[in-house]
């Protein structure tokens, strides 16, 4: 199975490194061409993890402040945001420090440097004034994507951020304007709000987050209404001027057009494939009209030899889903009949609450006239919730009707994004709801909810009483 190919994959990031290190673990000679000085890419080094990291601080704020009611009280927080960038700075380089060294241990050539294609089997690396011309067997492109924008707010990194400034902040301002209510959106909403900035989000459909169910997104919404200072839907940012004091946002909505002066802006209104800056044309790989490469199910491009792997190949732009791309596309090249065939990928927005899903959403299922069945199961009659003062939230699991096998599942409430792993595994498996009733999950914890649901769909729960 083992050969000598050189499989040569640009781009560092969670799908990037996890080809490179599979292909190495197979027997390929590779290297991996990375433009940043750290590996890792945006996921972490100024995405995911620092992103979670912040997260997970300002969750600690909000937890001390729900203990208030149960008797315990602490002083008011003192925020040193200097303090944060450094520990945040720390999580990264410690995780980038772990895949230099996986990467050592496998020979991996790392070859820092802006790749382009010369042709469909040579890439040109240009670091400095130092230029390298490399050619390969097998190429993988795992270029990933990058922060859109909008034409009236250039992004200056100072009054108007983008998803990577907005992490790096050395004090926290008096008030931001978020627009998009994405993933990033209302994640860095989040994280503000809890560090005591008034963050307004301005979002251009009539719903936050388009792609989750409603019923999950009104448990966040809720919330968000109590945290936030505005939440503007339906509503088209048209302009911006910089003025004393900030930033003057105008805005149009149903009722008319209103204008806003805030501290600082984040623009989060999705990204952009990273295919217009690695001379494609000379290979003759093919992309669509927003620059996405279109892939087959082995992640094969139109041109021979030439793979394509996470962002740059369209939705879901996730990191987890580019790790596994990353791994079915190494062992193509090797000759390992291998398939991007996944049942189910996870979906999780870091918010609090948390929102997950995998599976088929129950607005897909209906956009789609797909008949279903569906059990839900409040956290109000939930245990755990109840002890950790939580039970804002709902799981809800969408059967096949006739087998009632698992197709789709969606949470909001604390630590979704952990829950939704047994989810996923349940559709991967072609689990029936009979599956996951029977098996016994551990008490008190939020993983019975989702045994509870099943059990909900078989009216074998106890935990609830339904007529
Ligand atoms: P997004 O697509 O999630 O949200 C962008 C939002 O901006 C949309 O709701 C869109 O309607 C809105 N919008 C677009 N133009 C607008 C305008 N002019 N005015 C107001 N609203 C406007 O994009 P994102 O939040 O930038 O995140 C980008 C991608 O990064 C996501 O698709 C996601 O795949 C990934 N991501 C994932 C996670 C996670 O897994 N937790 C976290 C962050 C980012």
């Amino acid at each position: 199975m083992a050969n000598k190919n050189h499989v040569v994959v640009i781009g560092a990031g969670p799908g990037g490194y996890a080809a490179a290190f599979r292909a190495a673990d197979l027997g390929n000679k590779v290297t991996l061409i990375e433009k940043d000085e750290t590996l890792g890419g945006v996921c972490l080094n100024r995405g995911c993890i620092p992103s979670k990291t912040l997260l997970h601080l300002s969750k600690t704020i909000d937890d001390v402040e729900s203990v208030k009611k149960a008797g315990i009280e602490f002083l008011e927080p003192k925020i040193d945001m200097k303090k944060i960038q450094v520990w945040k700075n720390r999580v990264i380089k410690k995780l980038g420090g772990g895949i230099k060294l996986l990467a050592k241990k496998r020979n991996v050539n790392i070859s820092h440097g802006e790749a382009s294609f010369i042709s469909d089997k040579s890439i040109k690396i240009i670091n400095k004034d130092k230029e390298e011309i490399i050619n390969f067997d097998q190429c993988i492109i795992a270029t990933g994507s990058r922060p859109n924008s909008l034409p009236f707010l250039e992004i200056d990194h100072d009054q108007i951020l983008d998803s990577t400034s907005v992490l790096s902040l050395n004090k926290i301002p008096k008030d931001m304007l978020v627009i998009g209510g994405g993933y990033i959106g209302l994640e860095m909403a989040t994280v503000y709000s809890s560090f005591g900035a008034e963050v307004s989000v301005v979002e251009f459909l009539p719903k936050l987050l388009a792609g989750a169910d409603e019923d999950l997104v009104n448990i966040l919404n809720k919330k968000l209404k109590g945290k936030l200072n505005e939440i503007m839907v339906d509503t088209k940012v048209l302009g911006s001027k910089k003025v004393k004091g900030g930033i003057e946002v105008e805005m149009e909505s149903k009722t008319g057009i209103l204008s806003k002066i805030y501290e600082k802006i984040l623009v989060s209104v999705g990204r952009i494939p990273n295919t217009d800056n690695i001379s494609l044309g000379n290979t003759g790989v093919n992309v669509d009209k927003k620059g996405f490469i279109h892939v087959d199910e082995y992640r094969r491009t139109n041109i021979h030899g030439i793979y394509a792997i996470g962002d740059v190949t369209g939705d879901p732009m996730l990191a987890h889903k580019a790790t596994h791309e990353g791994k079915i596309a190494a062992e193509v090249c090797t000759g390992i009949p291998s398939a991007f065939e996944p049942q189910a990928i996870p979906a999780v927005i870091f918010t609090d609450p948390e929102i997950a899903w995998a599976g088929k959403t129950e607005n897909e299922l209906i956009e789609s006239n797909t008949p279903y069945e569906k059990a839900e199961f409040p956290w109000q009659a939930s245990g755990k919730a109840i002890s950790i003062d939580r039970t804002e939230g709902k799981t809800k699991i969408l059967f096949e009707p006739k087998s009632k096998r698992v197709i789709g599942v969606g949470i909001a409430g604390v630590n979704a994004g952990d829950l939704i792993g047994e989810a996923a595994l349940s559709i991967e498996m072609g689990c029936y709801a009979e599956d996951i009733a029977l098996t016994i999950h551990p008490h008190p914890t939020l993983t019975e909810n989702f045994s509870n649901t099943a059990e909900v769909m078989e009216k074998t729960i106890t935990d609830l009483y339904l007529k």
